[in-house]
């Protein structure tokens, strides 16, 4: 029996856009319900997507969340014909109709919280108020695309096929805006989830044909990276759209370029992202807003803080503060309530990042690092003192968090230093000076710069999110210019 106190979410959302409710975990009732629901798919509750591959649980060795079936790469051409053929009558669906699908698609994640919550743990090692989280900007995008799709249709039409390939640290919200955008706006969909957490988004994509979503408008391949150079090489192709890394946007770039060339293409990529905090900040905001940043959901977002500035006069204050902050920070297994930062994503993943701890370590930087559990994709959250991002010889995908002072005049510096590093995705900035806060907003060259608050979860219809320059190409997210390019112009172009 649905808990009384979590909101049926339909009646929440009419033509007038309100961003999902989420749940309050401080309520026991709430908490209570949640727990219920999720405990049957604890350990050994098993997803199997078609026999093959397992798929291991970050946080706990020998834990096998499913099985996956890979697709032959030979078998991507015949799911984008399919999609090509479902092309026509989907566009030619009205767009009310493919609005309502979606909306019943959000329905049916809200009414599938518990579920999906265990898988985001499991699969992906969220904890429970990211998984929350995740879950609320999924339905956020299906019904902001869902309402923002009519504007977008006169005197345009459908790009027709578009490739969606999406990351492991959102399987559930950026698979589904991705795939939401595309459909609202009349195109089909083949779709492929990173190869971390394919189980997430077989169940997704359940839930949306059991919303009424039609077999071939959308479909699912898995795999790895040969699978999405099937994909990204078929010149059928009327767009694609990818959140990854820098290196294969630049791999797909080039490839549309050959095989279709007039492709949409849309990149999500990394960020080298920094956090501007002077003396006129205050350290206790300034530190929980730190914290936040560069250590929830274990550093792996594209927005987390990786370079902290601080000026000098207050780098002592805010040093010791935030070693004090991260002592109490609970790592572990995420399906605990208790805990605050999991598992990240892989054994690679972890190796990765451990090896840069132990190099910064070995050349006397690190001020600071937590003890983790011996077993798992643990790496410790570690603090290290830096120069400045130039440090950084690439994105470090997980808690580090470096640290670099600045004097007092240098803040423009500072914004230059960072602007030249070439990425562009989140900024942050603590002062208590307005002048200077409009000083960074027209200096720096990020997407998103957010002032006095947290640096990640850029919220649906509220804070549209992208970057420039090494960061993506834009157009941003859960803003209202997104939908527009995935259509064409229909209307005669002035005779040359
Ligand atoms: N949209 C997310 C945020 O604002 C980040 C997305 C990503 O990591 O790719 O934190």
């Amino acid at each position: 029996t649905p808990n009384p106190r979590i909101p049926a979410p339909a009646a929440l959302y009419g033509p007038e856009r309100v961003n999902s409710a989420g749940l309050d975990l401080a309520d026991p009732l709430t908490l209570a319900a949640i727990e219920a629901g999720r405990a049957p798919f604890a350990a050994p509750h098993r997803w199997d997507a078609g026999t093959g591959r397992e798929v291991a649980n970050p946080a706990v060795p020998g834990d096998v969340v499913g099985t996956v079936a890979e697709t032959a790469p030979e078998a991507v051409a015949e799911a984008i014909t399919r999609a090509a053929a479902a092309a026509p009558g989907w566009a030619a669906t009205p767009v009310a109709q493919r609005g309502a699908v979606l909306q019943a698609v959000a329905d049916a994640f809200e009414a599938n919280m518990p579920e999906l919550l265990a898988l985001l743990a499991r699969e992906a090692g969220k904890t429970l108020a990211d998984g929350i989280a995740e879950i609320r900007e999924a339905v956020d995008f299906l019904r902001y695309y869902a309402n923002g799709a009519a504007a977008a249709e006169a005197g345009t039409r459908p790009r027709g096929v578009i490739a969606c390939i999406s990351p492991w640290n959102f399987p559930l919200a950026i698979f589904t805006g991705q795939i939401a955008a595309a459909l609202a706006t009349g195109n089909t969909v083949v779709a492929k989830p990173a190869e971390q957490t394919p189980l997430i988004a077989f169940r997704a994509v359940a839930l949306m044909r059991g919303a009424g979503l039609p077999e071939d408008v959308l479909t699912l391949v898995q795999g790895a990276a040969g699978v999405g150079a099937a994909l990204t090489s078929d010149p059928r192709l009327g767009g694609v759209c990818f959140t990854g890394s820098t290196e294969v946007a630049r791999i797909i770039d080039r490839q549309l370029a050959k095989t279709a060339p007039e492709a949409l293409f849309i990149a999500e990529t990394g960020g080298l992202n920094a956090m501007i905090v002077d003396s006129t900040a205050l350290p206790e905001q300034a530190v929980r807003d730190i914290v936040a940043s560069a250590f929830q959901s274990a550093g792996q977002r594209c927005s987390a803080l990786r370079v902290l500035y601080v000026q000098r006069e207050v780098l002592p204050a805010i040093t010791g503060m935030l070693k004090g902050a991260m002592d109490a920070l609970s790592l572990g297994d995420p399906w605990a309530l208790a805990t605050d930062v999991g598992p990240v994503i892989d054994a690679e993943a972890r190796q990765g990042i451990d090896a840069w701890v132990a190099r910064m370590e070995a050349e006397g930087r690190l001020i600071h690092a937590l003890p983790v559990p011996a077993q798992g994709c643990f790496t410790r959250p570690a603090l290290v003192r830096v120069e400045g991002i130039g440090t950084l010889e690439r994105e470090i995908f997980g808690p580090v968090l470096h640290i670099a002072p600045f004097a007092a005049d240098r803040m423009d510096a500072v914004v230059a230093e960072v602007n030249a590093s070439g990425y562009g995705l989140t900024m942050g900035l603590h002062t208590r000076i307005d002048g200077r806060v409009q000083d960074v907003v027209d200096a720096a060259h990020v997407g998103n710069l957010y002032v006095n608050r947290n640096q990640i979860g850029a919220v649906v219809g509220v804070q549209p999110f992208g970057g420039e320059g090494l960061s993506g190409t834009g157009p941003k997210a859960g803003g209202p210019n997104y939908l527009d390019a995935f259509r064409i112009s229909t209307r005669a172009t002035a005779a040359e």
